[in-house]
């Protein structure tokens, strides 16, 4: 992950500061203070974003795009100035290549739907072996719609993505690439670039899943050269049930609309309806205005602070927790590549995932269990699961030791 070195954190962030801004993070969970380590799953929200939704119910609250009333034109302003934020956030080069959605699942759908109309027989669809179950189901739905294969670039034991087996699965029946730009059950980061690079010399696109890479990494669309870019805004401390869809404007234009609904269409008579432009053709029906606006918040909150500044942070809780968890005896981790955002999955000996986690949330302490949404890496590891510790910038190192405490107390009541 990007890393400033030599950069002097403590000048630059003070996590007590940051954590003034989390309302949540001074509740207590069971009687004890919440350690909230579940950030992989979903972020926790700053008041500036919590503000930014009660203002708009309290003053902007309109359907936008139809009315000639100023609430109604207000809040139009408000969500299109935030599709504006989102653009300039990820550097895509036109306003309308950015679509609203409620959600990263959502935006793969609307992609694999698109490409119904597009693939035939014979076509390949490549995919990775570390990706969250929202990235294999859709493709495989496309497969069966319309006869193309799945194929599946296999992992090491590291974690990551056996890059010579990519570059050999490649051919020119391959027509998609799908591939996340981090993992959510392991915390890797892989090689999008290259991975885009090789899939368009055989004229492939390539849809990469930035769920978990946008809350530690400011992707730019345009270097990375994505045809596809796909995110939910409640990952980097916005709402839930909003995300975005990035796709390059001759992709856009390509694929067909996903749903027939008001706000989509140019012309309707019974005979025929014509499709409005980009980037409405893909945005039927009333949308999440007001989470919408929020994302934008969220996005100006974390750029604020500065995603060098987040990642460099993160990394030293990355470095710390993975040392002092590793001091455990009986204790492994899974996802040990050099390229790792700050997420620690792991196991103790002898112990279901699951007991621990019981334990950990009598504590306070909020990790995640189980497969992560990604059965396929756990099988690979012929494990049932792991417990998962993701950490934010809003973490601290002395909420690792009382992890690192949880956990020495778990192995000795199940042990
Ligand atoms: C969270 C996540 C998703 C799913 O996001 P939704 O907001 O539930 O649609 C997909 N891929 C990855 C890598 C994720 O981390």
């Amino acid at each position: 992950m990007p890393f400033l070195s030599g950069l002097d954190l403590s000048a630059m962030f003070n996590v007590e500061d940051i954590r003034k801004d989390f309302p949540i993070l001074y509740r207590k969970v069971n009687g004890k203070p919440l350690v909230y380590f579940d950030n992989a799953a979903t972020s926790q929200t700053p008041k500036q974003v919590i503000d930014v939704i009660v203002d708009y119910y309290s003053n902007y609250n309109a359907n936008i795009h139809r009315g000639v009333h100023t609430l109604s034109q207000e809040a139009t302003d408000l969500y299109e100035q935030s599709r504006k934020k989102i653009q300039t956030h990820f550097n895509a080069k036109f306003l309308h290549e950015i679509i609203f959605t409620s959600g990263t699942t959502h935006s793969i759908n609307l992609v694999a739907n698109g490409f119904t109309s597009l693939l035939k027989k014979g076509d390949e669809i490549i995919v990775s072996a570390l990706e969250h179950h929202s990235n294999i189901v859709p493709w495989q739905m496309l497969c069966e719609r319309t006869g193309a294969t799945l194929k599946v670039i296999p992992m090491n034991l590291e974690g990551e993505l056996e890059i010579e087996a990519y570059n050999n699965l490649l051919s020119k029946n391959t027509k998609l690439v799908f591939v996340n730009h981090v993992s959510n059950a392991l915390g890797t980061v892989n090689p999008i670039e290259h991975i885009i690079d090789e899939a368009h010399k055989v004229g492939a696109a390539v849809l990469i899943d930035g769920a978990q890479s946008c809350p530690h990494i400011k992707p730019d669309v345009q270097a990375l050269d994505a045809d596809f870019y796909v995110t939910s805004a409640h990952k980097v401390c916005g709402p839930t049930g909003v995300g975005m869809l990035y796709g390059k404007e001759s992709w856009l234009k390509k694929l067909p609309p996903y749903q027939g609904g008001g706000e989509m269409i140019a012309e309707v008579t019974f005979e025929k309806t014509t499709y409005a432009d980009l980037p409405h053709k893909f945005e039927a029906g009333t949308p999440n205005i007001c989470g919408g606006i929020a994302f934008g918040a969220a996005l100006d909150y974390m750029n604020a602070i500065g995603f060098d500044t987040i990642a460099a942070y993160e990394n030293e809780l990355l470095e710390y927790g993975t040392a002092q968890l590793l001091a455990i005896e009986g204790l492994k981790i899974y996802g040990t590549s050099k390229h790792k955002t700050s997420v620690i999955s792991f196991n103790l000996e002898g112990i279901h995932p699951y007991d621990v986690g019981t334990i950990l949330d009598k504590l306070g302490i909020a990790v995640r269990t189980g497969h992560h949404c990604a059965q396929p890496i756990m099988d690979f590891y012929k494990i049932p699961g792991t417990i998962r510790a993701s950490f934010s910038f809003y973490n601290t190192k002395a909420e690792i030791d009382a992890l690192v405490e949880g956990v020495k107390k778990a192995k000795m009541m199940l042990s």
